[in-house]
């Protein structure tokens, strides 16, 4: 009755989205503040005004919303955090100014960047040519290997748990492969340096391709989107979900040069015309006008994530250096299990991985000052 194919599936499990009782959700990275007003002013009012077009196919290609991005981009440089804010104006800083100005036709949009990454797997990665990828890093990558049917080599972190790209490196030059990671890294939170990847796309075998995931990129850390100018397969994953307090709506996009965009088109078109429906482009094109708050947000984050670090290591604990919305945390003699349950026993659901190699860390996602205040009188008593 069932396929082959469906043996190779190993679905991701995403953090859990319990029903049963308030916690307080530290689990999935999502963004702890609500969307602008203006983009929930901007669903009602498409609602109101142009009711008719929920019975009309949305934009196939999003024209306007892939424009609102590369104008948002072009402003923050894509790390929001570092951008300064006085009076609604946002100014990046000087050493994320994009050298060139992002076209729309550098952009492509999908539902979610996990979405987008499935565009990628099947545009670029072939099951003949496995594919490298740290260790530990976005478990989504795994996930669409095993769908596609595509081999995988992975590469086992640094000490101090740093993604190892001599080593990732020499493998695909050994096997013509491409590469991926995130940038920063998931679940660690630890990002590498442009710099860093610039001499990673300078070494990489030719006509393979290179994706770097920024999911995280807003909350620090430093955006490959200046190498875009000198590497054309580069290919940047981006993602409205966490920055963007946008996760329920689903978009993420990918930014890459003009030739390698029309080939995810061309998967697209081959699987789903309209995977971003009228009102994700909507409220999307709303959000991309906004930046000064989302901005504002992501420093709250970065303030409260560094608080937490302290915290956590005045009293013991080792916590990554983290470039994200989440810590990487774990304390002698704790099993990572026991931390998880511990925390949501008192209201609070936090990230365990029952995975050998970090099976003691839990990963925490950082909230609103009184979400901290709550989890930090709760991990007080660990
Ligand atoms: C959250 C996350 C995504 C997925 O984001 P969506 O746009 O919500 O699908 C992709 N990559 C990484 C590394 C993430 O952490």
């Amino acid at each position: 009755m069932f396929s082959q194919r469906l043996n190779n599936l190993h679905p991701y499990i995403p953090g859990e989205q319990p029903t049963d009782r308030d916690y307080i959700k530290l689990n999935a990275n999502e963004n702890p503040y609500p969307p602008h007003q203006n983009v929930l002013n901007s669903l009602q009012e498409a609602l109101k005004n142009f009711p008719q077009k929920l019975g009309l196919y949305p934009d196939p290609d999003a024209e306007s919303l892939r424009s609102a991005i590369a104008d948002m981009l072009n402003q923050t440089g894509g790390v929001l955090c570092r951008t300064q804010v006085d009076n609604n104006r946002c100014e990046p800083e000087r050493k994320d100014k994009l050298p060139f100005t992002i076209t729309k036709d550098m952009i492509f949009c999908g539902n979610g960047s996990d979405e987008v990454l499935s565009f990628l797997f099947y545009t670029f990665f072939d099951s003949s040519v496995p594919l490298i990828l740290p260790e530990f890093t976005y478990s989504f990558y795994p996930v669409y290997c095993g769908y596609y049917n595509i081999p995988m080599c992975s590469v086992p972190l640094k000490k101090g748990w740093q993604i190892d790209t001599d080593t990732m490196l020499s493998k695909a030059r050994q096997t013509n492969s491409c590469i991926i990671f995130a940038n920063p890294n998931a679940p660690t939170g630890l990002s590498l340096s442009r710099s860093h990847i610039r001499e990673v796309l300078q070494n990489i075998p030719k006509n393979t391709v290179c994706i770097v995931d920024e999911a995280y990129c807003d909350f620090g850390g430093e955006s490959c989107l200046p190498l875009l100018q000198e590497f054309n397969n580069l290919v940047i994953v981006r993602t409205f979900s966490k920055s963007l307090s946008f996760a329920g709506m689903r978009l993420g996009y990918a930014v890459a040069s003009p030739s390698l965009i029309e080939a995810i088109f061309t998967v697209k078109n081959s699987f789903n015309h309209f995977p971003v429906d009228f009102l994700a482009q909507t409220a999307g094109i709303a959000s991309c006008k906004e930046v000064s708050y989302y901005a504002n947000n992501a420093n709250k984050v970065v303030q409260e994530r560094e608080s937490l670090t302290s915290f956590l290591r005045e009293r013991k604990w080792f916590v990554i250096d983290s470039c994200t919305n989440f810590v990487f945390t774990k304390k002698e003699e704790l099993k990572g299990e026991d931390i998880y349950q511990h925390i949501k026993k008192n209201g609070i659901l936090i990230r365990h991985f029952n995975t050998k190699g970090i099976e003691d860390f839990v990963r925490i996602t950082i909230g609103t000052h009184e979400q901290m205040n709550e989890l930090k009188k709760i991990m007080e008593t660990l």
